[in-house]
């Protein structure tokens, strides 16, 4: 086992779970999280430990983190994956869908982050990934909240990766558009989920999960001195 521990939030489906084979296929032992821990276990991937994490737990995060490097040796990678979708207007949404989005979406992904920067920083070397979306570059309608938490993704993430240039820790954020996996599925207006796909269904609209799996492990294999800061990538169909 010579290649290095890569962590991964949001592991038990869709992008996170093609991130995950394809990061195992390429070596790399695994800290897999997520709150499905036997869907991730299904995975059957090798030098692999799967936690069940809520990342809005800042406790439980630190301590799967360390178990992980316990086992596994310190992390090169942590790939902030974990998030949710749950599309509505301002005058309907419920507040607490707000909150939900917020929580996992931002202060989850800080959560994260802390989890791993102080020792990366020591260390002088890691890699953050965080997962943003084209959401968070240009507002869509009835995305309201959850474009307002993507934003603020890239925003910090532009930050930090200035705060952490002099420390050798590369920043990165992924921006995909639409890509097919359970993310729209927990909206709960069935008309939203209907209008959302009616508005992508022109041929080549939404990516496959591989793909973006695909860019992530590119931009992670780029020499340590090298920091692809963002990557936008869509469905060539996709005309949002
Ligand atoms: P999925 O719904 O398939 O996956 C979401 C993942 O996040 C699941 O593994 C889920 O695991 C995990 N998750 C959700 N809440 C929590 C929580 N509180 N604690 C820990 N894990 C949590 O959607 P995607 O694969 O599409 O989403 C992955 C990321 O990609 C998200 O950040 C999303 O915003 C982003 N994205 C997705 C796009 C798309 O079109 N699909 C486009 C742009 C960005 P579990 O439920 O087991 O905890």
């Amino acid at each position: 086992m010579t290649k290095p521990l890569i962590i991964i939030t949001g592991a038990s489906s869709g992008i996170g779970a093609a991130i995950a084979k394809t990061f195992g296929a390429a070596g790399h032992p695994l800290l897999l999280l997520a709150r499905r821990v036997a869907k991730m276990e299904a995975f059957g991937l090798p030098n692999t430990l799967c936690l069940k994490v809520d990342v809005t737990d800042r406790a439980q995060l630190i301590a799967a983190v360390k178990e992980g490097e316990d086992k596994f040796g310190p992390a090169d990678a942590i790939i902030n994956n974990a998030g949710c979708m749950l599309l509505g207007t301002l005058a309907d949404q419920e507040p607490a869908e707000w909150d939900h989005m917020i929580d996992v979406n931002v202060k989850g992904l800080l959560n994260s982050v802390r989890a791993v920067l102080p020792a990366m920083k020591a260390r002088r070397r890691g890699t953050i990934i965080n997962m943003g979306s084209i959401d968070g570059r240009r507002s869509y309608t009835p995305h309201r909240v959850y474009c307002g938490t993507k934003f603020a993704v890239h925003a910090f993430s532009e930050a930090l990766r200035a705060e952490v240039a002099a420390d050798n820790v590369r920043v990165i954020v992924i921006a995909p558009g639409a890509v097919a996996t359970e993310l729209v599925s927990h909206t709960t207006s069935q008309a939203l989920i209907d209008a959302h796909y009616e508005a992508l269904n022109a041929p080549h609209s939404i990516l496959d999960p591989q793909e973006i799996a695909n860019i992530v492990l590119f931009a992670y294999q780029q020499p340590q001195t090298t920091n692809i800061r963002g990557i936008v990538v869509a469905g060539t169909g996709q005309v949002q």
